[in-house]
């Protein structure tokens, strides 16, 4: 239930659907991957052909379903949204790619997620169009190959490193989705503001950015939380000082940390000098299990050049020191 966390809970999903831009003009940010992706659907087009394959990879809430939507909507083409989790058998995956219509865009979210017998159909499914159905069991099962139409299948992971091989190379093109700058968010924020019919100033959207992420889901989250704190308390306008005044009362801080990041920070640099100390000790420290402390406060802790894992232990670095307003202990003086 963290505002930032950067998963879709219930309520962006319902929002998100109204927030997705729809095309490539629209889609802020991520220069590198629209012009490349942009390439790849014109020359599809211009040869009146199925694109290929794209894999897109990058942490939660950075637009990749969205821009599987904008693949499947440039190119006029219906689409089908499922995940890895979702395709436990092979013949999970049969059914789906057997009633795929031409052209169709295949949404596979978490696709390194997929169980392996599904793995290995999809290759042949990817490469020839074509699919073997295994009917019977045993020494008398039977493969009965079935053809596919031509369709595009759009992969999401949040490490491409993660994927076997044989699976990442028959993607024609491969997207490195990033986190977006201050100010990609900012004309993240001013058009979802425009699109919730909220007033926002350009202060306003400049602090809400700050504290995101770098991620637009976190953007409009933190948007929406901001706009119920200016309707009550001033008449639905926000500008810098409602928006920081909001946030402070969701204790999402200036570099977007929370309750849970700061407890984190907190015991390191107060209890332990600021480390080296066990992932337990800490977990222990601030009454969390230790999967908490590792999976959800440090990855952010550690991008954001707060925390550094060692051999030895957790240590904080000098930015946590003046994150927190705290001074380092002056290693050698009496
Ligand atoms: P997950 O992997 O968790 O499913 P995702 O990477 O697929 O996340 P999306 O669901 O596509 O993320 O995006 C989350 C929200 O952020 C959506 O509401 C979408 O409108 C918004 N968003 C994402 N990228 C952009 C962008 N480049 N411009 C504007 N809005 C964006």
């Amino acid at each position: 239930d963290r505002l930032v966390d950067a998963g879709a809970d219930g309520e962006d999903t319902a929002v998100e659907a109204a927030l997705r831009p729809k095309d490539l003009h629209e889609f802020v940010g991520q220069e590198k991957v629209r012009e490349q992706l942009d390439l790849v659907l014109k020359a599809a087009r211009a040869r009146g052909a199925t694109a290929d394959h794209v894999l897109l990879s990058g942490a939660p809430g950075l637009g990749k379903t969205t821009l599987s939507m904008i693949i499947a909507a440039e190119m006029g083409a219906p689409i089908r949204i499922t995940s890895g989790p979702a395709i436990q058998h092979a013949g999970d995956l049969a059914a789906i790619l057997s009633s795929l219509q031409e052209g169709e865009v295949l949404f596979l979210d978490e696709i390194h997620r997929m169980s392996r017998p599904a793995e290995e159909m999809l290759y042949m499914a990817m490469e020839d169009f074509r699919v073997d159905v295994i009917v019977g069991k045993g020494p008398g099962a039977t493969a009965i190959p079935l053809e596919l139409p031509p369709f595009t299948l759009v992969g999401a992971t949040t490490r491409a490193g993660l994927l076997p091989p044989p699976l990442r190379d028959r993607f024609g093109f491969t997207g490195h989705m990033e986190f977006y700058a201050p100010t990609e968010l900012e004309r993240v924020i001013h058009r979802s503001a425009g699109l919730l019919d909220v007033a926002i100033d350009p202060a306003g959207a400049a602090e809400i950015a700050g504290r995101s992420r770098g991620t637009p889901r976190i953007a409009n989250r933190l948007l929406r939380r901001v706009r119920d704190y200016a309707q009550v308390k001033a008449e639905g306008r926000i500008d810098r000082d409602i928006a920081a005044a909001a946030l402070r009362v969701y204790e999402v801080d200036d570099k977007g940390l929370d309750r849970l990041d700061r407890a984190v920070l907190g015991a390191l640099l107060k209890l332990f000098g600021g480390g080296p100390v066990g992932l337990s000790t800490l977990a222990v420290a601030v009454g969390e299990e230790r999967e908490t402390v590792e999976e959800v406060a440090e990855p952010f802790l550690v991008r954001e050049g707060l925390l550094a894992r060692t051999p030895r232990g957790r240590v904080a670095t000098p930015a946590a020191w003046a994150h927190l307003g705290l001074v380092p202990p002056q290693h050698g003086v009496k």
